[in-house]
């Protein structure tokens, strides 16, 4: 079977082939704790609560927040965005020490990047979307201190906050900002900016968090795509402005589909106009079969063979773009590539899913990718991983043929070969590194890895 998006036909609800779907989910969901077994994390001695942030930290950086405040000043993008020595340090330290120090060190096991699910519910319900339960509860400190800690003695720097939506619990967010970003972790986060108001903008940026994924399907709502840019436009005006004092990037993510092919157009018009970055993901059903996901069949976001040749004239207009210099994470290859993926055609690519990047769920447990959030096979828990190269290598012969990570594709792109140290090492590696890791992840849909 390959990779299928949407038509009204029946279909399967899942897109892996029906004996690895089988292996990773062979008994239904327990609706308790959402799609997946009992958590099994070790019991911790004692409880360990993530610490207080002082805030602000860098109280000379909001004198003129009065002055961001107003809507009346437009935000003006300089013409090149210069970097501080310090933010250059931050990104080298999470990118390009740790990727060094993987390839000296023997063993497979060296993550790069994790993704913490500090949350599994969201506030909105983008019809495209299986990616959040609301009766699963969010992580809890203990495990999320945990959590960092343990990756921090793996050698990962990169921590990227995931849900469902991280914002619903902003003050939450503010403390493991403030914790990882502060045990020296290069940190991202997705939101859907419904909750990303002026005081929660000020308090993640003084924690020092390195990128915001913007995660927008349309201009304004339309049937099923409440992530529209005008109900969050104060707040994006807002992020926009602050950026530059505390030195993070900002993107939007964007998820084509087969009804918001203008929006896209517009977003990357607003994007350029404001000086800042554009992902492009295709939108796809889920891999493995979700439960708690309701509109599985009948959506109306699902792309349809008929509409094959409007997306290819919306990809060639996005490279156009890209051609003439509108700063863009995906590059022109892999904007290619969508035409071949939305077809179901994807060639073995070399993940590196479980060796180089992994998630943390909501309650501790290790998967490799997003896709396999739901999968109810163990991969064991912070503290004690169970990934295996063996099992790893086996599950990717099927699913590679199904997967379009964009993350996992540049984590591939970067163990390939000896060359990639070359230019790890040349100078300039470290800027580039600034602009294009700004959008190396994705958990939803919407926040793809
Ligand atoms: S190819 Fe890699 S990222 Fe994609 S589903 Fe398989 S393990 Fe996950």
């Amino acid at each position: 079977m390959g990779t299928q998006f949407h038509s009204p036909d029946p279909q399967p609800s899942f897109r892996l082939d029906v004996p690895l779907q089988s292996l990773l989910q062979p008994e239904p969901a327990a609706p308790h704790l959402g799609p997946r077994p009992a958590p099994a994390i070790p019991p911790a001695r004692e409880l360990k609560m993530l610490p207080e942030p002082p805030f602000p930290r860098h109280p000379e950086l909001l004198e003129d927040r009065d002055a961001d405040l107003d809507d009346s000043v437009p935000h003006r993008p300089p013409s090149k965005r210069t970097w501080k020595a310090q933010h250059v340090y931050r990104t080298a330290r999470g990118w390009l020490f740790p990727y060094l120090r993987s390839r000296i060190l023997p063993g497979d096991f060296h993550p790069l990047i994790a993704y913490l699910f500090t949350e599994w519910k969201c506030n909105l319900d983008c019809h495209y979307c299986w990616a959040f339960d609301n009766r699963v509860k969010g992580m809890t400190e203990d495990v999320a201190r945990r959590s960092i800690d343990w990756l921090h003695g793996t050698g990962c720097r990169v921590l990227a906050l995931m849900g469902g939506e991280p914002l619903l619990r902003p003050q939450f967010v503010h403390k493991v900002i403030d914790y990882a970003a502060h045990r020296g972790f290069w940190v991202y986060l997705p939101t859907n900016a419904r909750l990303l108001r002026p005081d929660v903008i000020d308090r993640v940026a003084d924690a020092g968090v390195a990128t915001v994924n913007f995660a927008v399907d349309a201009v304004d709502e339309k049937p099923g795509l409440p992530k529209a840019l005008n109900p969050v436009r104060k707040h994006f005006n807002y992020l926009c402005k602050r950026q530059y004092k505390y030195g993070y990037s900002i993107f939007f993510n964007m998820n084509i589909c087969r009804n918001n092919h203008d929006d896209i157009r517009e977003l990357t018009e607003i994007a350029h106009a404001n000086g800042i970055a554009t992902d492009y993901h295709v939108n796809e059903s889920p891999m493995l079969e979700q439960p708690q996901f309701k509109h599985a069949r009948e959506n109306e976001t699902y792309i349809r063979p008929e509409d094959w040749p409007e997306v290819d004239k919306l990809i060639d207009w996005i490279i156009e773009k890209k051609r003439a210099g509108y700063r863009m994470v995906d590059s022109v290859q892999r904007l290619e590539e969508m035409r071949a993926f939305m077809r179901g055609h994807v060639d073995p690519w070399g993940c590196r899913a479980g060796q180089n990047s992994l998630i943390i769920r909501v309650d501790g447990t290790l998967a490799p990718c997003f896709p396999m959030y739901s999968a109810s096979y163990d991969w064991g828990a912070i503290e004690a991983h169970k990934f295996e190269t063996a099992q790893l290598t086996e599950m990717k012969k099927t699913c590679e043929r199904h997967c379009f990570s964009t993350l996992n594709s540049i984590l591939a792109f970067a163990y390939k070969d000896a060359k990639t140290i070359t230019y790890a090492l040349r100078g300039g590696a470290t800027h580039d590194l600034l602009h294009s890791t700004a959008g190396w992840g994705f958990g939803r849909p919407s926040l793809r890895a």
